[in-house]
């Protein structure tokens, strides 16, 4: 039987592309189609294009067009950063929070095999750095501190200026994945001294396979893709225009409408949040209760499994996500869950709903109305009640 309703709210995961960057994208793909390598008119008007872009992607976050790197999205972005500094530095040692996504995480596992050193500090119950042990950490030399701007399971946002200056003071690079964050947190990296930046055009309305990397000027960092001298000979790999433009455009018109939407899509979660907690015995809100991106919502019911009540949901025609994996039958906790110490009759159950630009009242109070069932009908059957 097919769901009668279907109903998104996972916009953390991806979001549709936008029809202004959908529409700029489009003369990319067929009469505008050009290598921007291309020393021909074609290949010109092409490298006039990807740096427009370039310049609409800096404007953003108030860098330098030349600071701005294209890629492939932000798991390369953050790749990038860390396989590109750290095993050069005298002292091989790069200090990460212990909630980064798996592009963070396995990179430096990666860098460990190669002889390098890794350090996660801590956060609270709510996500956030624990600055002492930060303070901590930083005690013996570093190469770069990498923190997320904000969390993609549990949309906790990090107070970003403490953090970059307490970097700062002590003469270590500071990077900050903001995948999440472009569009919700306002960014600007020369007041709050950031070093480097990973961003995602797919989770702000743009096309998939196409990010940045944001490099401050005169900071080192060794190439990740070699065979071309694209990106100024920084990233090697016939340039994405079309991405490019549309990547462009859409962080343009996230800036642009992000007050609107912003409020809208926060006042939805709110109300998410409290008929949630109105209508489900034991449900848990994970994350920081105020600071957290407007659009997230990740909850936690005891007894309940995450996997069964996603599947639950997504059998009613809801699209949301889980923490926690599924893989050959046995189940991975979150490691943001666990770090923040979420108690592990907890960790097995966290759902992540985000809400989109298109989302609407109906779709929430449908999604709760779903999710109240599902949840009953898991815990009536659940042998850990
Ligand atoms: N970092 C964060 C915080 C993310 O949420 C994601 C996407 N899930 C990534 C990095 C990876 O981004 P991409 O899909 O562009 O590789």
């Amino acid at each position: 039987m097919k769901a009668k309703q279907k109903i998104y709210l996972d916009n953390a995961a991806t979001t549709y592309v936008c029809g202004e960057a959908l529409q700029s994208m489009m003369p990319y793909f067929t009469t505008d189609f050009g290598n921007a390598a291309s020393i021909h008119a074609f290949g010109r008007d092409a490298e006039k294009t990807l740096n427009k872009a370039r310049g609409q992607i800096a404007r953003a976050i108030n860098a330098d067009p030349s600071e701005i790197y294209f890629t492939s999205g932000a798991t390369e972005a953050n790749n990038w950063i860390l396989r590109g500094i750290v095993p050069y530095h005298p002292s091989k040692r790069v200090i990460v929070s212990a909630i980064e996504h798996p592009c963070i995480m396995e990179t430096c596992a990666e860098l460990v095999k190669q002889g390098c050193k890794v350090d996660f500090v801590k956060v609270d119950r709510d996500g956030i750095i624990q600055v002492a042990d930060l303070i901590a950490k930083l005690s013996k030399p570093a190469a770069i501190v990498s923190v997320m701007t904000a969390n993609n399971e549990v949309g906790t946002v990090q107070y970003l200026n403490t953090i970059a200056n307490l970097c700062k003071e002590r003469g270590v690079l500071f990077h900050t994945d903001a995948t999440q964050a472009i569009g919700s947190v306002l960014i600007d990296v020369k007041e709050m001294k950031i070093d480097a930046l990973s961003l995602s055009a797919h989770k702000i309305y743009g096309p998939k396979g196409i990010g940045a990397l944001y490099i401050k000027k005169g900071v080192r960092v060794e190439r990740l893709m070699t065979g071309g001298h694209q990106e100024r000979g920084m990233r090697a790999g016939t340039a994405n225009v079309a991405g490019a433009v549309g990547f462009g455009t859409a962080v343009e018109v996230v800036l642009r409408d992000s007050s609107i939407n912003n409020a809208r899509i926060k006042s939805l979660r709110d109300y998410m949040i409290m008929q949630i907690e109105q209508k489900i015995e034991n449900a848990h809100l994970n994350g920081h209760r105020g600071q957290r991106l407007p659009n997230n919502a990740n909850f936690s019911f005891h007894g309940v499994e995450g996997e069964g009540l996603l599947m639950m949901l997504d059998f009613a025609g809801i699209a949301v996500s889980t923490g926690s994996a599924c893989s050959s039958g046995s189940l991975q906790r979150s490691h943001v869950l666990k770090a923040m110490g979420v108690p592990e009759e907890l960790n097995q159950g966290s759902i992540r709903f985000s809400i989109g630009r298109n989302t609407t009242k109906q779709d929430i109070d449908y999604a709760v109305a779903e999710l109240v069932k599902a949840v009953k009908k898991l815990r009536s059957m659940s042998a850990l009640r």
